[in-house]
């Protein structure tokens, strides 16, 4: 005998639409697709979800191409700048600026593709050497730069963090608290003037409910949504 088997769908609707509801209405979810196949996708597409996170650029180039065009899609992996051109003519927000002399090469791809790219700076706050992101002093050393602000063609519009990879909720919650902490001191030291400064992406399926009784305003969940 010869089944033809439906197309396995691994997506949970049951969780997705838990969280949807459990998400105070001023926190977008970023539906993280790392990994997932384009069907997967299309599922929770289907289901509602027009935004999602992908931290291989490459990947992100060939899934925009093969899904619908009002996906909004969110760079947040560790970004080489000799792959930024595969993302610069359409990314929605890249939530993992963690150097300067990355954001120039964004500024400067962003020039040849004649558009604004929306950029988070992403902060280091766990304590786990393996993750990237800005410490204060290098973030303020920057902000202080007189190039910074010759840098035309981003938009900073927040910041971003991962909490340490740990149970110990009072440590995450530290972690969360910190990074609020940050944006709050940069938003009135450097900000102050600008509306689009806003965004405090933290938050996964671990520990985004921590994340969000610290104020974030983007949570990243993938494995909660995509795993059954
Ligand atoms: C994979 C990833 C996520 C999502 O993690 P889950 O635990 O699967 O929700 C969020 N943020 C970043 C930067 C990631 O790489």
């Amino acid at each position: 005998m010869c089944f033809s088997l439906p197309l396995l769908i691994m997506i949970n609707l049951e969780h997705y639409n838990q969280i949807k509801e459990t998400l105070p209405s001023a926190v977008k979810l970023v539906a993280v697709s790392k990994m997932k196949s384009i069907e997967d996708i299309t599922a929770l597409y289907q289901a509602g979800q027009r935004c999602f996170g992908e931290n291989k650029a490459q990947e992100l180039k060939l899934k925009r191409e093969a899904l619908p065009h009002d996906i909004e899609w969110h760079f947040i992996g560790h970004l080489q700048s000799n792959k930024i051109k595969y993302i610069a003519p359409f990314v929605a927000l890249i939530h993992s600026i963690d150097s300067y002399n990355l954001l120039q090469e964004v500024n400067k791809q962003a020039i040849k593709y004649n558009r604004i790219i929306p950029c988070l700076l992403q902060f280091h706050i766990a304590q786990e050497d393996a993750k990237f992101g800005f410490s204060w002093e290098e973030a303020i050393e920057m902000l202080n730069d007189t190039q910074f602000s010759a840098l035309q063609n981003i938009e900073i519009q927040g910041i971003m963090g991962m909490a340490t990879f740990t149970d110990n909720q009072v440590q995450i919650s530290h972690e969360f608290h910190w990074l609020h902490h940050i944006f709050q001191q940069l938003k009135s030291d450097y900000f102050a003037s600008n509306e689009q400064f806003k965004e405090i992406s933290m938050g996964m399926t671990g520990d985004y409910l921590l994340a969000i009784a610290e104020k974030s305003t983007m949570v990243r969940i993938g494995s909660a949504i995509f795993e059954i």
